[in-house]
């Protein structure tokens, strides 16, 4: 038999066909109203129980997440907030939940609590909402890219180089790390590894693209990565997920439309399909800024933000100029900021980011042209001699979102900047044949997939949006 999903039965109308509905015990009120749940949606079946007819030893094993198939038959509810309930004719008991052991409470949690019993937190409307939209726009990230012809690749997780430069990198290794072997200079000897050299984890999955892309001419990934970034940030993750687009023939303007183009879809998908766990989320946050004071607290809603974002244009900035409104900035002046803006150059930080965004603009910014000195090899050099055609998107609340530029296509120009920066160009032959046949203009970015659900479900920790975080000093189930 199908299994009847929650969801689907509260649209449906009073019946007499009887129906089994498999589910959990959210609660069990007067001896009488079982709150179903089963993960489809946070709004629960009520079940009503004949207590004079169901055995004692049945009744009180309906307790706070028992797993009990409920047969009965729709009628309409005299409820507030549901149309149908579920007359139950027979309540099985798969899985006892012993309430005086069970973790969670029917009472508020903190984030923090949660976080420790991250196992069981899916149970809890706020990570129903989250992961339920967390999976929406997964697959709208797919939808958009293969509504549109792009190809999407596997790129290995397993690589030997860190020409990428994004991060401090996981070793992968077999050696006995009691007692690795030697080299004749007393180093770790890697030549007799696995893989017979030394080898990590990815940081990005870029250079494979750049070369499908010379191929198939555009393609994305969307794949684990993983940084061995010491920084503890609720923006920050050892382990996560990113979508690399890349496009042959795309120059800097293309990358920007097809970025913005792509966050506004997969935002519109989110709104439109998971209507109720976005206005869940948007009222939870609306509780939870309650708590600020009320300058600390932000003009818009949720639900709001994210219509805003589908609503306005994204401002395009160079670094230059960002450069000057930072350093022209009250905020500059009376010292406000952390690290203060005093020269033409330096990397923005994370406070920078934001006050552009959230203070000046006011709007998602994407930031352009960047000293090449505070960027990846591979970015296209400008003509100025200075900048490269670097991207960077920033939104509100998060800061940096996308990173991304349109390639350095020229072979003698890339060349010369790898032996600047000291990327060994022997070892990257295999990347460079794709500027010595056939080489075009090309861009492409990539955007932290827990980054945008974080915006899209106003959560403020990364942490609370993926399953089973992986952070400095932390790897729990
Ligand atoms: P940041 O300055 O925020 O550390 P980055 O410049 O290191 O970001 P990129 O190397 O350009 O970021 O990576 C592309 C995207 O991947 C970023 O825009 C961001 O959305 C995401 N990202 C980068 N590092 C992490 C991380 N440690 N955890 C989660 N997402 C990340
Ligand atoms: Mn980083």
């Amino acid at each position: 038999m199908a299994r009847l999903r929650i969801i689907d039965l509260l649209q449906k109308s009073p019946s007499d066909d009887v129906i089994t509905v498999s589910a959990w015990v959210r609660t069990f009120r007067n001896n009488q109203f079982i709150a179903l749940n089963d993960g489809s949606t946070n709004n629960n079946l009520q079940a009503v129980v004949d207590f004079t007819t169901t055995p004692e030893s049945i009744l009180k094993r309906i307790t706070s997440r028992a797993a009990v198939p409920v047969s009965g038959h729709l009628v309409p509810s005299q409820g507030a907030g549901q149309t149908v309930e579920l007359k139950a004719s027979a309540v099985e008991i798969l899985g006892d939940s012993d309430p005086e052991k069970y973790p969670l409470q029917p009472k508020k949690h903190s984030l923090e609590f949660l976080r420790e019993i991250a196992h069981l937190r899916f149970r809890t409307n706020t990570f129903g909402a989250v992961f339920r939209v967390r999976n929406a726009l997964a697959f709208a990230v797919h939808s958009f890219f293969q509504e549109r012809g792009f190809l999407y690749m596997h790129t290995p997780i397993i690589t030997n180089s860190d020409a990428e430069g994004a991060g401090e990198m996981f070793r992968v290794t077999t050696l006995d790390m009691d007692n690795p072997p030697r080299n004749e200079a007393g180093k770790v000897d890697f030549s007799k590894d696995f893989f017979a050299k030394s080898t990590n984890l990815t940081v990005s999955g870029q250079l494979e693209g750049e070369l499908a892309a010379m191929a198939f001419s555009n393609i994305y990934t969307f794949g684990p990565t993983f940084r061995a970034e010491n920084s503890n940030t609720a923006r920050h993750l050892a382990e996560f997920w990113m979508i690399e687009p890349e496009m042959a023939f795309y120059e800097l303007a293309d990358n920007m439309d097809l970025a913005e183009e792509m966050l506004q879809y997969v935002i519109a998908y989110a709104l439109k399909h998971n209507a109720e766990d976005i206005d869940f989320l948007s009222k939870r946050l609306q509780e939870e800024e309650k708590q600020k004071p009320q300058n600390e607290r932000s003009e818009m809603t949720l639900t709001e933000k994210l219509q805003f974002c589908l609503n306005n244009k994204f401002e395009r900035v160079t670094y230059t100029q960002a450069i000057e409104i930072l350093r022209e900035s009250n905020h500059n002046k009376k010292k406000k900021f952390q690290y203060l803006v005093d020269k033409w150059g330096v990397d923005l930080q994370s406070e920078h980011e934001r006050y552009l965004v959230e203070k000046h603009f006011k709007k998602p910014v994407i930031l352009i042209d960047y000293p090449r000195e505070i960027k990846s090899f591979y970015m296209r050099q400008n003509d100025d001699g200075k900048t490269v055609a670097a991207m960077d998107i920033l939104f509100p609340g998060i800061g940096e979102i996308i990173g991304g530029s349109q390639r350095e296509e020229r072979l003698e120009k890339l060349v010369q900047r790898m032996e600047e920066v000291g990327v060994p160009v022997d070892e990257m032959s295999w990347y460079l044949d794709t500027r010595r046949f056939g080489s075009c203009p090309h861009a492409g970015f990539g955007l932290g997939f827990e980054r945008l659900v974080l915006f899209v479900t106003g959560m403020t920790n990364i942490r609370d949006v993926i399953a089973f975080p992986r952070t400095p000093g932390k790897c729990e189930f």
